[in-house]
């Protein structure tokens, strides 16, 4: 069963999706080398509780962190540490969750460190293009497998892995609701209505499709090695298109 949201969800989505996006204005400005991954944890939670919100990942499955923070090869779910200093170079993904009132706003980002490598770039660029390519599609009335399929074409038009073990969601009083969303298509059925938000994720990869968990149980790395790119926007179906809830 897919919610549809009522006017008051909506109106408390779109302030923890604001909230989402005002950590990621910061995580742009302060990403440099030599910070590290828990520095940046602490100023995400600080934004968070700043504004009357809750850090939705924060305790979620035992999750320790306000943020992931996943680091080149790391596909997602990459924990912050004191441990972890950014380099000139790296490509780090930036996934949060801001929980207002109960609702949840969910967004991620990959962000370049210093310089980064033109193939590097051309993963950044592709794979928020296939998020915007996606949600350029969403209108009520629209088969969700028509919507990933676009994701998937980005990805075969730029030579890219498509991660398959993990995708978007719905998203409201839960972080996951449903429908599952796979980043290609499936056959699915699942038809987008007015007023049901879901969060669209792309991950992308330079290399293969296939990723494992480290040890760590959390972070998710890909097998060759090769960096990964992940972009995610929470986003509100309506009746001729779609409202990014967490635009940055
Ligand atoms: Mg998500």
């Amino acid at each position: 069963m897919i919610h549809k949201k009522s006017r008051e969800e909506i109106k408390l989505m779109k302030e923890a999706g604001r909230i989402v996006a005002l950590v990621h204005n910061e995580m742009k400005n302060i990403i440099k080398p030599g910070i590290s991954t828990y520095e940046l944890d602490k100023i995400a939670h600080d934004i968070i509780r700043d504004n009357k919100a809750f850090p939705t990942f924060l305790g979620y499955n035992g999750f320790p962190a306000t943020i992931c923070a996943s680091i080149n090869e790391q596909v997602v779910h990459g924990i912050p540490s004191k441990d972890t200093i950014l380099k000139d170079g790296d490509v780090i993904s930036i996934d949060v969750g801001a929980t207002f009132k109960g609702l949840v706003g969910d967004g991620a980002w990959t962000y370049g460190v210093g310089e980064i490598n033109s193939a590097n770039q051309k993963l950044l660029n592709a794979t928020e293009e296939a998020l915007m390519s996606a949600i350029k599609k969403i209108k009520n009335g629209i088969n969700l497998d028509e919507v990933v399929g676009e994701i998937e074409d980005v990805a075969k038009a730029n030579n890219l892995g498509i991660v398959r073990q993990y995708g978007g969601h719905g998203v409201g009083r839960n972080m996951h609701e449903e429908p599952f969303v796979f980043n290609y298509r499936t056959g699915s059925k699942v038809i987008l209505k007015s007023n049901m938000a879901v969060a669209i994720e792309p991950m992308l990869n330079l290399g293969c499709d296939d990723v494992y968990v480290l040890e760590d149980d959390w972070t998710v790395v890909t097998k060759d090695h090769k960096p990964s790119a992940h972009f995610e926007h929470t986003i509100l179906v309506t009746d001729d298109g779609a409202e990014i809830l967490t635009k940055i």
